[in-house]
């Protein structure tokens, strides 16, 4: 049966198809600039060949009618009935939603209801979810929630200690993201290495451009660095993770500003691009740094330092951990930044085969074998997740 995996973006829509349960990829692309005056860009992967065109894209429903007939025209489908489900990823789930299910009209409200509390993501993935509708008036939809893992978090580590009745009147808590990754990788481990998740303590570093850590025990996240937005944590390719919240009005009363345009600038412009002036992008970093480049070194370094301040919060937590797992862009692929997170955690007894860590490719143990806490790289997979949960869903 095949799958549709969907990630609307402002601008973009990502997709991937799957046959299933086989967990092949069909195809996958993506739309980027919908919705500008300009031609929009249509990218598709299919048969070891890549395509890309421009192409008139006022909307995510003209993105979404495109693909279909492009999937049929290129016939990587016979007809549109061989697309049994579609499924959605969307960013903030809120209070509401501890795991995937079917879209119909509650679903639909709901996410609507949290578009305040992630503006940038929870509109545009209405506007697909609609799209879809139209496009296939026949086909299940589902929903894929980034915050929906970490709802098993206790009171004293998801409130603010701020006047309960922000937490009672709007919601104001920590609802954590990127739940789909931390949850993947941490079954990752615990396949690949054929233990039983229930008994283990588990810390997942997401390092991407967005960029968050979870402390994952019996399979259960307990904590999670980022907080009621993905502001929160550490620093990040343009994000400035944690700060003292009177940065904000200070910034406010000298620069004459106010609070939605500083706080725009704690996301836009802040971590790497804003400490090193250099770029977001962790390769243009790590080449600044070789190059004698000390905004670069102290962006990276402070970005690291915080990592191992997760950690070892987490260690405390969780009284241990078993293992480290690194994921996304950075996470798998920076062996610099691996190698200098783990020599900070030289007191958790942790050990880095330095080979094993250079080694480019698929999951794989990065420590050595007398390590107490075993390291891991795994790659991220989280529209297969998607792809699972909307096929069990339809299926029920
Ligand atoms: P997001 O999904 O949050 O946009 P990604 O997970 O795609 O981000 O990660 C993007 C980051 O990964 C960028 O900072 C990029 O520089 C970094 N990255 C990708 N490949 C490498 C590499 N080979 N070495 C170091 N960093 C890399």
């Amino acid at each position: 049966m095949k799958i549709m995996s969907i990630n609307c973006g402002s601008s973009s829509l990502k997709f991937k198809l799957f046959e299933m349960p086989q967990e092949e990829v069909i195809t996958e692309g993506q739309f980027e600039r919908i919705g500008f005056k300009e031609m929009g860009i249509y990218k598709i992967k299919f048969n070891g060949t890549k395509d890309e065109m421009s192409l008139e894209l006022p909307d995510h429903s003209v993105a979404a009618k495109h693909l279909l007939k492009d999937l049929i025209d290129r016939k990587i489908i016979g007809s549109l009935d061989e697309i049994k489900g579609v499924g959605h990823r969307i960013v903030q789930g809120g209070k509401y939603f501890s795991g995937s299910c079917l879209v119909n009209e509650w679903v639909k409200e709901r996410i609507t209801e949290l578009i305040d509390l992630a503006p940038l993501h929870n509109g545009p993935h209405i506007i697909g979810i609609k799209a879809f509708e139209e496009a296939l008036p026949n086909v299940k939809q589902t929903v894929v929630f980034d915050t929906a893992f970490h709802q098993s978090m206790d009171p004293e580590s998801f409130m603010y200690a701020v006047p309960y009745e922000w937490y009672e009147k709007y919601g104001i808590r920590k609802y954590g993201a990127h739940g789909t990754s931390h949850q993947y990788v941490s079954q990752e481990y615990a396949r690949l290495t054929n233990k039983d998740i229930k008994n283990l303590k588990i810390v997942t570093c997401h390092i991407g451009n967005g960029a968050s850590l979870c402390a994952i025990e019996g399979g259960k996240c307990k904590d999670t660095s980022m907080g009621l937005t993905p502001l929160e944590g550490i620093p990040m390719g343009t994000r400035s993770g944690n700060i003292d919240p009177t940065v904000v009005s200070y910034i406010c009363q000298k620069e004459n500003k106010d609070a939605w345009t500083v706080v725009q600038e704690l996301n836009k412009k802040s971590g790497y691009l804003g400490v090193s002036g250099v770029s977001n992008d962790a390769r243009d970093l790590e080449a600044a740094y070789n190059n004698g480049n000390e905004r670069a070194k102290l962006a990276l370094h402070m970005q690291e330092k915080r990592i191992a301040d997760y950690i070892g919060s987490y260690y405390v937590l969780m009284k241990g951990i078993d293992a480290i797992v690194f994921t996304a862009g950075i996470g798998e692929n920076s062996a610099s930044m691996r190698r200098r997170v783990l020599e900070r955690l030289d007191i958790l007894g942790v050990k880095l085969d330095e080979a094993k860590n250079k080694e480019r490719g698929d999951s794989r143990r990065i420590s050595t074998s007398d390590s107490k806490v075993d390291v891991w790289v795994i790659p991220t997979n989280e529209e297969l997740v998607i792809a699972r949960d909307t096929m069990k869903l339809i299926t029920e």
